[in-house]
């Protein structure tokens, strides 16, 4: 079967595309049936300088535009996207294995409600003024970083690409952006079409390649500010990276994020709040409610209700409509998650659904629900990042809250309650950057979103990401004589 997914060719800088194929030739894959589609190269390190400089000879003047006309662009192309909608979420889903049903409302469309909010806010991006008293005042004026790198990861590769490439543009840097090698596709047509909108060359510059692209980024001189979205062990690294030259960051990593059921919930809605942390992009999703804690009287109405409804999931060909359950994304996923069903078995934790692969071509894992898990257990600690549900029983709202930040990582929490006073105090005390009440993982752009301890800082979306892409410089106004010592 032909997919005509071979982009013009593997990178776009400086408006136009541009090729090099003395880079490392990467296979371009198609998860739900393991047949290469596309090949692109990595970046050279002549790539690399092509990209970088004409970014930073691009910004000054970009950065001198008024903020209305920056905000015109981008909202000209998220009308591009929003036109364009089927044929890209076609393309996210030959990149990611997602179904077609999913990627038509939450990649393109995501990609281009950040276009739209961003380009909405480029025109009110402005300081403060500060009377000191006596006439002098200071005032600030928030300032653009200059080049700086988005480097993404492979579960949404149209969204990751907007929700770091709008605010970066319109606050007025330029930045070149590094898909994740296994979905390269995506990211380049982001680029076509913000160049389309009227983005004047180099502004926003995508570039393939591994980690030693994303590295070479991370250490270049000529880059500002390093916005990751991927693991904690890669953050931790680009983190360390960028310290060597004092680069601003922004890492949105990994979690393994509570969702605490208590007894009094509506269990149908508290089911479908699971279904949504833990199955949709086949647990694909760094935010992910993966350790579903239920109060211990209602568990066993709960997984009963959770398994019926597991069972209808439509598995089969992600461009079909009516599928809404895909692979994973890549082989290598594949085999860590069968790692981790096999090493949750050993511990005690007991199959309610799936734990197995499903026999078909390509990368597919049955969606899993695990019951009778416990806190020491590697389930409920490790990130799985695949379709795997961990439940836990608890009696105590002290204690499940105690339990629920007992983790290295601090994403996302969720809470499904009827106690209005208890879903306020308990998310309160819930160590997480995002939480949701009677709902889980929407992520709008006009809500900030980000990670505490090690899931990350800094924070995308809203005008909390415009922070993140500027840096306040002081201007104090002297309105007297000038006194001095001597
Ligand atoms: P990853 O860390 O393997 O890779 C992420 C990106 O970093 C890729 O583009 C990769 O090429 C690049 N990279 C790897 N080594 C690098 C280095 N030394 N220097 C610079 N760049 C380097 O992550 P992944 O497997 O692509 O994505 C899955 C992870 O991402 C999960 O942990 C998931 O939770 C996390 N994630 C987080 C968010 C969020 O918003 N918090 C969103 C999606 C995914």
């Amino acid at each position: 079967m032909t997919h005509d997914a071979q982009p013009t060719a593997s990178h776009f800088i400086d408006g136009q595309y541009v090729e090099d194929t003395a880079g490392d030739a990467i296979a371009v894959i198609y998860p739900a049936t393991g047949e290469q589609i596309a090949t692109v190269h990595a970046a050279t390190p002549a790539i690399i300088d092509r990209a970088l400089d004409s970014a930073a000879r691009a910004q000054a003047d970009w950065a001198a535009l008024p903020g209305v006309e920056r905000g015109r662009i981008l909202r000209r192309a998220a009308d591009i996207l929003r036109d364009r909608n089927d044929a890209l979420s076609r393309l996210e889903t030959l990149d990611t294995g997602k179904p077609i049903q999913e990627t038509l409302v939450a990649d393109a469309t995501s990609g281009a409600d950040a276009l739209e909010y961003f380009g909405g806010l480029a025109g009110d991006i402005s300081g403060r003024h500060i009377p000191l008293g006596g006439g002098d005042f200071a005032y600030t004026i928030p300032r653009p970083l200059g080049v700086c790198a988005g480097i993404g990861a492979w579960n949404y590769p149209t969204q990751i690409a907007c929700w770091k490439g709008a605010p970066a543009l319109a606050a007025g840097n330029a930045m070149v952006f590094k898909p994740s090698e296994t979905t390269p596709l995506c990211a380049l047509k982001v680029a076509e079409i913000l160049h389309e909108a009227g983005l004047p060359p180099g502004l926003f510059n995508v570039i393939q390649g591994a980690g030693p692209v994303g590295a070479a980024l991370s250490t270049d001189p000529r880059v500002a500010k390093v916005s990751l979205t991927g693991s904690v062990p890669t953050g931790r690294k680009v983190y360390a990276a960028a310290a060597q030259s004092m680069k601003h960051v922004t890492m949105e990593l990994g979690g393994k994020s509570p969702l605490v059921i208590f007894d009094d919930a509506t269990l149908d809605d508290a089911v479908s709040g699971a279904i949504n942390a833990n199955f949709y992009s086949s647990g694909q999703v760094c935010s992910n409610g993966t350790r579903v804690f239920v109060h211990e009287a209602v568990v066993g109405d709960f997984l009963e209700r959770l398994e019926a409804r597991v069972a209808k999931a439509v598995i089969g060909d992600p461009l079909d409509p009516a599928t809404n359950f895909g692979p994973m994304t890549t082989e290598a996923q594949m085999q860590i998650v069968l790692g981790h069903l096999d090493t949750a078995r050993a511990e005690g934790a007991r199959v309610v659904c799936g734990g197995h692969r499903i026999e078909r071509a390509g990368y597919w894992i049955a969606p899993t629900v695990l019951a009778d898990v416990t806190d020491a257990m590697t389930c409920a600690r490790d990130e799985i990042f695949g379709p795997v549900m961990s439940v836990l029983t608890f009696t105590a709202e002290d204690e499940v809250i105690a339990r629920a930040n007992d983790t290295a990582f601090g994403l996302s929490a969720g809470v499904f309650t009827r106690d209005i006073a208890r879903a306020h105090r308990v998310v309160a005390q819930l160590k997480a950057g995002t939480a949701w009440i009677n709902e889980y993982n929407l992520t709008p752009a006009g809500m900030p979103f980000g990670g505490s301890k090690a899931s990350g800082i800094g924070r995308e979306n809203a005008r909390e990401a415009l922070d993140h892409f500027t840096e306040v410089q002081t201007v104090y106004v002297g309105t007297h004589p000038v006194e001095a010592a001597f």
